[in-house]
């Protein structure tokens, strides 16, 4: 008789957690899966996805104005939220079933509950115990709103996707990734829209240029941002809300969506009841083979609170599989991970910042250039494309790529690979264009900038 009823039960089925069920069970390994909420997790249901259907969305108004430019008659245009949110919910739905399809042509039986661990070996769901050899946790996390009064009338990432309507005026708080996209998307659907950041330029962490150059464009385009400020206190009024700002000022608005962060998914499933360790901000604490401090037990993507992105998610699901039940000990590499943020323009960005590769290198050389993309020369916008290459004087190894304008993360992404294999800016040089494109400017950058 088989000690465990599976190999491997999963609890989460986001972008990580799926994947190592169903690699695990196309390796031989006997799975279960656990999700109470929706299948695809974040990504799919609260988070990339449809977050990229809303980007596309907004940019509408902008092409319309483009259009123009190139001799299109375009009459009143009208944007219709629910529409746009009806057609996102129903391609989610889509997506939900292709994930379950997934799960179940490789054989992972999927248990819709809420999983609770009752020892290191067995897991609680739906009022059965279910014993497995390992265990896998992959519950993602949640957005973290900070404590102040009136933080009840606030909303997050979770219900912005879900409005029955837009608000006239919207405020944005936090200056990451979430607060700079939904910014975009707010303002290009015609919302009066105000980010408010606490520090004296948002994206922390990111090259000072890319942060420099990205407020300017945003401001250009019309949204406001108040950095150095945080919001103190919101009081509810018959027509909206007042943000009371620590800086004395105090807005005036209909929606404050909180985007400051988000804490992994570990409260209330049982933790406690086996030997797993947790950070200080909640984070599982797991080793190189994403194994915790009990070894029965597994962790992987956003609720281990390190690179939390979908596919270094996924890449560490392929990795324990592989490592677990393939035979074939895997690691994911974290170097030189291109990420793109989908603001309005995009910002795309691989490898190290001028500031990081100042310090790790001494000797660097930077080019940089800026102009109007091809597409909008025929018309009033003056938006600009702006890219950045950081190099190793003494290897000549292209040592960081930086863009923002339109297409930043489908270029980026090329960048990411020449990076990734080393390549030097001579090779760089030698490749030709592609003319005419925004793209070409990564390879005819001549001129240093300086050190
Ligand atoms: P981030 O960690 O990117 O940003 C959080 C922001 O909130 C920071 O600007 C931070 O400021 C600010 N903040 C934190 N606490 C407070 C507070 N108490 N009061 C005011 N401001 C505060 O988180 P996000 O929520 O934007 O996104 C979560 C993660 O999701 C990201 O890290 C990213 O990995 C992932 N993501 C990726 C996307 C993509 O790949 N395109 C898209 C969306 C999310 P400070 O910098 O001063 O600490």
């Amino acid at each position: 008789m088989m000690k465990y009823q599976y190999d491997l039960f999963v609890i989460g089925a986001g972008s990580g957690g799926v994947r190592a069920a169903r690699m695990s069970a196309g390796f031989g390994a006997k799975v279960a899966i656990a999700e109470d909420r929706y299948l695809g997790g974040t990504c799919v249901n609260v988070g990339c996805v449809p977050k990229k259907l809303l980007v596309y969305a907004s940019h509408f108004g902008e092409e319309f104005e483009t259009a123009r430019g190139f001799g299109w008659k375009v009459g009143n245009i009208r944007f219709d939220w629910r529409h746009l949110i009806e057609n996102k919910n129903t391609e989610i739905k889509r997506l939900n079933g292709v994930y379950q399809k997934v799960l179940d042509s490789n054989g992972v039986t999927t248990i819709i509950g809420r999983a609770t661990l009752v020892d290191n070996n067995t897991v609680r769901i739906n009022g059965e115990d279910i014993t497995a050899e390992r265990i896998l946790i992959s519950t993602g996390g949640w957005p973290s709103v900070p404590d102040f009064p009136g933080k009840e009338h606030v909303i997050t990432s979770n219900e912005a996707f879900f409005l029955d309507t837009l608000p006239d005026r919207i405020i944005i708080v936090g200056g990451g990734y979430i607060a700079v996209e939904f910014a975009g998307i707010f303002h290009g659907m015609g919302v009066d829209t105000t980010l408010v950041y606490r520090g004296p330029l948002f994206l922390r962490g990111f090259d000072h240029d890319l942060r420099e150059i990205l407020s300017e464009e945003m401001r250009k385009k019309g949204i406001k941002l108040e950095f150095n400020t945080n919001i103190k206190g919101i009081d509810k009024n018959d027509d909206g809300y007042t943000a009371h700002l620590t800086n004395q000022q105090s807005l005036f608005t209909d929606l404050i969506m909180y985007a400051t962060g988000r804490r992994p998914n570990t409260s209330n499933i049982g933790l406690e009841k086996t030997d797993v360790k947790l950070n200080d901000d909640g984070a599982i604490v797991v080793n190189d083979k994403y194994q915790s401090t009990d070894p029965s037990i597994y962790a992987i993507g956003d609720v281990t609170d390190r690179i939390n992105l979908t596919p270094v998610a996924i890449a560490e699901g392929i990795a324990l599989a592989k490592s677990l039940f393939g035979n074939q000990p895997a690691k994911v590499d974290y170097s030189g991970i291109p990420t793109c943020i989908f603001s309005q323009p995009n910002l795309g960005t691989v490898g190290l910042t001028e500031e990081e590769a100042r310090e790790k290198y001494g000797e660097i050389e930077i080019y940089k250039t800026r102009f109007t993309p091809m597409k909008l020369s025929l018309t009033d916008s003056n938006e600009k494309t702006f890219m950045k290459l950081i190099v190793d004087r003494k290897s000549d190894r292209v040592v960081g790529a930086h863009m923002i304008g339109p297409d930043a993360g489908e270029i980026i992404q090329g960048i990411a690979i020449a990076i990734k294999a080393g390549a030097t800016k001579a090779i760089f040089d030698a490749t030709i264009g592609i003319h005419p494109t925004a793209a070409e400017e990564f390879v005819t950058m001549r001129e240093s900038v300086g050190e």
